[in-house]
């Protein structure tokens, strides 16, 4: 196909670089990078359903109609560790991520 500028960043690609279709622009294209951004952002949604992998997660948690958000770590048998020692995940209402990790700094 050659060379198309990405609907998102504007960038100037070639289309070998794996790009996508736009879901929201008719012949628009994402290119490989913008893609793996947009991948990454769909899955920091706010969702009832309780994680099936571990990682930390983005937790909403109703308490005297004041909603909390926080950070918990989800273990391999979906119990959360927050504050420490307590087990929570009953109580969360809503969950976003995994929280991706952080890269280290060279
Ligand atoms: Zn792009």
């Amino acid at each position: 196909m050659g060379w198309y500028i990405c609907s998102r960043c504007y960038g100037y690609k070639n289309s070998d670089d794996g790009c996508i279709e736009d879901p929201e622009h008719p012949l628009g294209l994402i290119c490989s990078d913008c893609a793996a951004e947009m991948s990454r952002r769909k899955k920091m949604k706010w969702t009832k359903t309780v994680p099936t992998e571990p990682g930390w997660y983005w937790a909403k948690y109703c308490y005297f109609l004041k909603t909390m958000r926080f950070v918990v770590y989800i273990d391999d048998s979906l119990n959360t560790h927050y504050p420490e020692g307590y087990n929570i995940t009953l109580l969360i209402d809503e969950w976003a991520g995994p929280i991706p990790e952080p890269e280290e700094t060279e």
